[in-house]
C-alpha cells in the first residue's frame, strides 16, 4: 500500500466511492428490479462529492489544474477552508425526515446511498487523519470552526 500522502493513496478514496456506488446500484437493481432506483443509488453516492468543486473554487478560484492535483489538494492541508456543504449528518437526517413526510418511494435509495458515502468518508478520515474530530461530518461542527481546515484536520504521516 502506498504511504499516506502520496497521490495514489488519496485517489483510492474516490475509487472506493465509485466501486461501492456502482456495485450498490447493481444490488438495488437485483432487489427492486428498478433501473431508476439503481441509477439513483449510484449517482447519489458519487455526485455528492460535487461539493468539493465549491471548496476548490472558493480556495483557488477558477484556476485550472490537472485532475491529479485537483484530488490531491483535498487530502492535504492545502485548503484553508473546507466546506463540503453536502456532507453533513444533519442534512442526511433532514432529508430522511422530508422523504418520510413526503412518502417518496424512491427516496430511501438516495438516503441509503448518501448514508453509506458519509460513513465511508468518516472511516477514511479516522484512519488517515490524526486529531480529526469525530464531529467533522456534522455541518454545524464545521460552521462552529469557521470551516478552517487547521482546526479539525491534521494529516497522519
Ligand atoms: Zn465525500
Amino acid at each position: 500500500m502506498p504511504a499516506p500522502g502520496t497521490i495514489s493513496y488519496r485517489k483510492m478514496k474516490v475509487k472506493h466511492h465509485i466501486i461501492v456506488s456502482l456495485s450498490g446500484g447493481v444490488i438495488i437493481w437485483l432487489i427492486t428490479q428498478s433501473f431508476f432506483k439503481a441509477i439513483l443509488f449510484s449517482f447519489a453516492g458519487i455526485f455528492i462529492d460535487v461539493d468539493h468543486l465549491f471548496d476548490y473554487v472558493r480556495n483557488w478560484g477558477w484556476k485550472i489544474m490537472p485532475l491529479r492535483n485537483f484530488f490531491n489538494i483535498f487530502y492535504t492541508l492545502k485548503l484553508k477552508k473546507i466546506y463540503v456543504l453536502l456532507h453533513g449528518y444533519e442534512l442526511l437526517a433532514m432529508l430522511g425526515l422530508l422523504l418520510w413526510y413526503l412518502k417518496v418511494d424512491w427516496g430511501w435509495v438516495v438516503f441509503l446511498s448518501l448514508a453509506i458515502h458519509l460513513l465511508m468518508d468518516q472511516i477514511y478520515c479516522f484512519t488517515h487523519f490524526r486529531r480529526n474530530s469525530p464531529w467533522f461530518y456534522f455541518l454545524t461542527y464545521r460552521i462552529s470552526k469557521g470551516f478552517e481546515s487547521e482546526r479539525f484536520l491534521k494529516i497522519k504521516f
